[in-house]
């Protein structure tokens, strides 16, 4: 891997943690966003997230002006590839605004550029033929606040070179992740696909008045010594959230268990502004 110039597409939420993270680790990183008055508020948020650094990770200074020195900004979109080595594409999850971003940037970037999808439920295959490159696009998904939480799973579609799943899992390691290899596509990726039902189960242990949402917890941080239970977790996702995944699929499925789990989390906590930790008040108080 010889990547210097780096990409971040999409400044929201992820977008912006992932540039700053890079340019933390000494990566050239152009960040592009819709518009300059986006890119604005991206900045604000980088001095915000510098702090955050400075607490969780005792950043020093020096460290976070050569971060800064580091990041560039355009709403140009084919000046913000021309140099790259590397896109990672973390714009909005919905598969028409990716398919209209792949085929606009599949023109302008240079050949050498890999493209990586940071999306938490879309496939890589949906998208690899409008890449136009294809064995150059993989799936590098980080989760939020990546500098505290540092997973990176890495996952190629069946046409990703081996060679360009090797240099994003350097690349993840490179800028101080956990980097972690993904063998065939898998919705929800390892991390999802393994809290998902844990989280669904504690759900309807709750809802059927199985036991009460302090004991679940404390039987799972007991028996597995892990520092929170899933209503903790649950919490931190966001209520608002929470209710949503959970509602798409209940009316999909009309299981009696999920369409009584939303209607409880509906009058029980969104409508109270009980959202979890976010709100100072879910599950638990904060
Ligand atoms: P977001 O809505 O906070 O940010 C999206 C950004 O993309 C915005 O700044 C928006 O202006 C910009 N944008 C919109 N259209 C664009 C376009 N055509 N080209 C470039 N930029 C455009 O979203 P997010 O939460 O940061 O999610 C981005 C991606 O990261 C999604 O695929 C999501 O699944 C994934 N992700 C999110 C999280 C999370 O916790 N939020 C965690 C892991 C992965």
């Amino acid at each position: 891997m010889n990547f210097k110039n780096v990409t971040v597409a999409g400044s929201g939420v992820l977008g912006y943690q992932i540039a700053f993270q890079a340019a933390f680790h000494g990566f050239n990183v152009t960040v592009y966003d819709i518009s300059d008055e986006i890119l604005e508020k991206a900045k604000e948020k980088f001095n915000i997230l510098s702090e955050a650094f400075t607490k969780d990770l005792k950043a020093t200074k020096n460290q976070l002006d050569a971060a800064f020195t580091n990041l560039t900004y355009t709403s140009d979109l084919a000046a913000s590839v021309q140099n790259a080595d590397l896109l990672i594409e973390a714009v909005p999850e919905n598969p028409k605004i990716k398919i209209d971003f792949y085929r606009s940037v599949a023109k302008l970037a240079p050949e050498k550029t890999i493209f990586a999808t940071n999306s938490s439920s879309l496939l890589p295959s949906q998208f690899a033929k409008k890449t136009g490159r294809p064995e150059k696009f993989i799936a590098l998904h980080f989760a939020n606040e990546i500098w505290k939480h540092n997973t990176a799973e890495v996952m190629g579609h069946p046409g990703t070179s081996s060679k360009v799943f090797d240099d994003i899992m350097e690349f993840a390691k490179a800028i101080g992740m956990v980097a972690l290899p993904i063998y065939k596509e898998q919705p929800g990726y390892i991390v999802n696909s393994l809290l998902m039902p844990l989280l669904s189960s504690a759900l309807e242990l709750w809802v059927n008045k199985v036991s009460d949402i302090k004991t679940i917890d404390k039987t799972w941080m007991v028996a597995t010594g892990a520092p929170m239970g899933p209503f903790g977790i649950l919490d931190v996702v966001g209520i608002t959230t929470v209710y949503n995944i959970n509602k798409i699929a209940a009316d999909s499925s009309r299981s009696p268990v999920m369409l009584k789990i939303s209607k409880k989390l509906k009058k029980e906590y969104i409508d109270k502004g009980k959202l979890g930790a976010i709100s100072g008040k879910g599950f638990y108080n904060y």
